[in-house]
């Protein structure tokens, strides 16, 4: 996903160049603009952070860009592309992720990626299948 700060600052394209130049297929894509109910779900895990409510404010600032991302080993090659959570980090230790283009500290960090196999299943559904569900 790229989040409010990676669309309103125009590097929609360059991200999506990063994720073809890496090898990966996009095979769905949608701009959604969250609610305040929609962000809190889909970061339900971090509920009980002290950084929850500035999270979701910060989830709801703006429209955010889904896509399912597509290749052989696509979670661990993706984590890796987006580099560390914290944006300020990843300008030092990984400077050509995409974190270290257009993030700005550990809130502010531009993209988010599924963590395992079931995380993206399940944030596949939330925006893409909710209505085709059984
Ligand atoms: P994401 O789940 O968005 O890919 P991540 O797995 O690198 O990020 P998490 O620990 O799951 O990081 O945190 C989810 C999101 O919460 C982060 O991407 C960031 O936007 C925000 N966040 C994480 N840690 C902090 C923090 N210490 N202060 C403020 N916001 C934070």
């Amino acid at each position: 996903m790229i989040k409010p700060d990676g669309l309103s600052g125009n590097y929609k394209e360059k991200i999506k160049e990063a994720i073809l130049g890496s090898g990966f297929d996009i095979i769905e894509e949608a701009v959604v603009h969250l609610d305040a109910e929609r962000a809190s779900l889909f970061y339900a895990e971090h509920a009980d952070r002290s950084f929850f409510n500035s999270l979701v404010k910060y989830m709801t600032s703006g429209p955010v860009c889904a896509m399912v991302l597509e290749s052989p080993d696509a979670i661990s090659r993706w984590r890796n592309l987006i580099g560390p959570t914290d944006a300020r980090k990843a300008k030092t230790s990984h400077p050509d992720s995409i974190r270290a283009m257009c993030g700005l500290d550990s809130e502010k960090n531009c993209v988010h990626g599924s963590d395992s196999p079931q995380s993206a299943a399940r944030e596949i559904s939330f925006f893409f299948r909710d209505d085709k569900s059984e």
